[in-house]
């Protein structure tokens, strides 16, 4: 992609209305537009971040066993009249009245519309387990939309719905869910803790929020020190094998790691003063054992091995995309703007040339850019008749891990300058070692 032909409106100065560092360097990078209170437009940069998170989010949900569809936004207000919900939401619910002043609403989440496909063609536990997910836009009105789209009204979720014969099966779908969630956010850069989370009436222990460590997060969470060494699952985890699963989530488990409103001072006060981590937190992450909350008042039964009908035992499992991104940024910034982990960089490679127009400086761009696409590597050409300070500004705010610097003086010597974003280490390379290194 060629900068001269991108749309990246890049702003000069921080805007005022940004409070946390992941807003205003979103602004900044021309990432995304606020629309109005707590709604944003996602611009190509930031598109591509998006896509990038979904794209992994979909890989580890689908090798956890769950398969992806799509529900719409616009729900019918009867479904939640079914569940007791449509009442007892309250204000967080946008409620719509279409042309025939029927009620309808903008889903905030998906739980009744989910067991109503359910119940429409599963009738035999034979067909469970099954695990049902989308990726798609949701609305709440918070009362304090903020901090961009960490906290907005629109934003985005993957969520997720287990549906199993009983307790047991459905704790096997949980667990699943639990070792998909520390791969994902591993994938992405972060360090998410699984923490103990409230049940409410449900009860139970099977509710844990997946928290990002950060100043700016909105609540408070208390962990035991070992959960920053902890090692994630790698790609080779059966989730075929529910005892391997188990173990996984016995391990993460077991010590201490609870939200605010969890939080047990007596377990507390019997960890070691310098292993205890009590700090801010994010959640990026949700899932929550339910049991029959759903599925008795909307009828959603299976016919057991014992000829009996059984209500499904169900659980649902969100990640907010849009909030992850900000929260990557809080995690991943230094002053010159953001520091993308690889995996989720809108681009690989920052292509820099310093003096667009010299016919020795296009050549070895051209080649370069010819060369690391053909590698299958994204590369942004910093084609522009910018000021080489102004474009080493813009690629720094944009985070690209790699920056490929491409001058005069380079060229004459044949050479060019790689620099790493993150550490900011630079090297002089041939031509061609900069498309071995980087291909
Ligand atoms: P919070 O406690 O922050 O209000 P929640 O507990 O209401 O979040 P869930 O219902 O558990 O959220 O939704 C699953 C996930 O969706 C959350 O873990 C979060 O990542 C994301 N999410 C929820 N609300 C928002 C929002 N207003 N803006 C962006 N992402 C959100
Ligand atoms: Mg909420
Ligand atoms: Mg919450
Ligand atoms: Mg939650």
């Amino acid at each position: 992609m060629r900068l001269s032909r991108y749309f990246l409106p890049i702003l000069k100065e921080n805007p005022r209305e940004a409070e946390i560092v992941s807003h205003r360097l979103m602004l900044r990078a021309g990432m995304i537009r606020q629309q109005g209170a707590g709604s944003f437009s996602w611009l190509p940069l930031g598109k591509r971040v998006l896509d990038k998170v979904c794209r992994i989010i979909r890989e580890e949900q689908d090798r956890s066993g769950a398969l992806e569809i799509m529900m719409p936004t616009i729900q019918s207000a009867d479904l939640w009249r079914e569940s007791g919900r449509y009442d007892a939401y309250g204000k967080e619910m946008l409620r719509i009245k279409d042309r025939h002043e029927r009620d309808m609403l903008y889903g905030p989440t998906n739980e009744e519309m989910v067991t109503d496909i359910f119940r429409a063609y599963v009738k035999s536990y034979k067909d469970l387990p099954l695990n049902l997910y989308h990726i798609q836009w949701k609305f709440r009105d918070e009362v304090r939309p903020r901090f961009g789209v960490m906290r907005s009204r629109e934003f985005l979720m993957k969520d997720a719905y287990s549906f199993d014969l009983d307790y047991e099966g459905a704790k096997e779908a949980y667990h699943r869910m639990f070792v998909a969630y520390l791969r994902t956010f591993t994938r992405m850069g972060l360090q998410a803790i699984p923490m103990r989370a409230d049940t409410g009436p449900i009860g139970g222990d099977l509710s844990h929020e997946f928290i990002i460590l950060a100043e700016t997060g909105e609540s408070q969470v208390y962990c035991h020190r070992d959960y920053l060494g902890f090692e994630v699952p790698g790609e080779d985890v059966d989730f075929g094998n529910a005892a391997e699963i188990a173990g996984i989530v016995g391990k993460w488990t077991t010590p201490y790691a609870a939200t605010d409103e969890m939080h047990d001072e007596a377990a507390w006060s019997a960890i070691a003063g310098d292993d205890k981590v009590s700090a801010r937190g994010i959640e990026v992450g949700h899932i929550f054992h339910f049991g029959e909350k759903y599925s008795k008042p909307m009828n959603a039964s299976v016919t057991g091995p014992d000829g009996k009908e059984h209500f499904v035992s169900m659980g649902s499992y969100g990640i907010g995309p849009s909030r992850l991104i900000a929260a990557i940024i809080e995690a991943s910034h230094d002053e010159n703007g953001i520091v993308w982990p690889e995996s989720i960089s809108p681009f690989d490679v920052a292509l820099i040339n310093m003096k667009s127009g010299d016919t020795e400086c296009d050549r070895v761009c051209n080649e370069l850019e010819a060369a690391l696409s053909a590698a299958g590597k994204d590369v942004l050409y910093d084609d522009t008749d910018q000021r080489p300070g102004a474009k080493f500004a813009t690629a720094d705010l944009i985070g690209l891990p790699w920056q490929l610097i491409v001058s005069p003086r380079g060229v004459a010597a044949g050479e060019v300058e790689l620099k790493n974003r993150k550490t900011g280490e630079r090297e002089n390379l041939s031509i061609a070692a900069a498309i071995a290194r980087l291909g």
